[in-house]
């Protein structure tokens, strides 16, 4: 399992960048719909640590479980 960005929640500040252990948190191409910065997460190399989830400031933008459908991938 993995957690999850909501492409369409995530405002591009990019704390979980730096918290994530295992450096699997990458910075998508262009803007999501709210016209911000946007972050995804390899599900492949995710260990499921929660510190991404604790450290984001945005209600809702990280998951703790794998949704393919509520987070953009493509670099
Ligand atoms: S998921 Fe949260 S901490 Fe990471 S870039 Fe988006 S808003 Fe920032
Ligand atoms: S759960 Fe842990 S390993 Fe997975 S993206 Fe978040 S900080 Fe990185």
């Amino acid at each position: 399992m993995s957690h999850t960005i909501v492409t369409e929640k995530c405002i591009g500040v990019a704390e979980c960048v730096n918290a994530c252990p295992v450096s699997c948190i990458h910075k998508g191409k262009g803007e999501n719909n709210m016209k911000k910065d946007w972050y995804w997460i390899d599900f492949a190399a995710c260990i499921d640590c929660s510190i991404c989830l604790q450290v984001c400031p945005t209600e809702g933008a990280i998951l703790d479980k794998e949704e393919p459908n509520l987070q953009r991938q493509l670099t």
